[in-house]
């Protein structure tokens, strides 16, 4: 499954150069290309999912395991303090190339790094209603 012009099958498929970490049948592993810290980066699988909603759970799954040991080689290579797992999906949410991609971001003291959101006040009965339903959707 890929798809014409999308730039993340192309560099999936190695037809587009990248600094490759890591590569297996599934995914490939390489450095963001404007990194927002020393380390920043990618794990794309070879199929061409648009975002999580256009995922299937044992690809998910597959890339999560993938996720768990790069993040520990990261972490031992560059010295990190800690990381930010970050996953932009639609353009609402950031995301800017279509195809599924996790960025690890390593942290650093004093790093420019900025993932946030302001904190808002929960109403426990709305939580529990909605809790209802997405249970229900799964
Ligand atoms: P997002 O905003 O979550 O869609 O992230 C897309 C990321 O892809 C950005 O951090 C870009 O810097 C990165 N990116 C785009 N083109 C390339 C490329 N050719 N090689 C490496 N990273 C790239
Ligand atoms: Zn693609």
């Amino acid at each position: 499954m890929r798809k014409d012009d999308c730039i993340f099958c192309k560099i999936a498929a190695g037809e587009i150069p990248s600094t490759t970490i890591y590569e297996d049948d599934l995914h490939r592993v390489f450095f963001d290309i404007a990194p927002g810290s020393e380390g920043h980066c990618l794990i794309v699988p070879k199929n061409h999912y648009d975002d999580i909603f256009d995922m299937d759970e044992k690809a998910g799954a597959d890339l999560f395991a993938l996720a768990t040991k790069v993040a520990k080689a990261l972490k031992e290579v560059t010295g990190c303090e800690g990381m930010n797992i970050v996953q932009n999906n639609g353009s609402i949410a950031g995301q800017t190339v279509f195809h599924f991609h996790m960025h690890l971001i390593p942290r650093y003291t004093g790093d420019t790094v900025n993932v946030g959101w302001v904190p808002g006040e929960a109403d426990m009965d709305k939580l529990s209603e909605m809790a209802d339903k997405v249970r229900k959707a799964m």
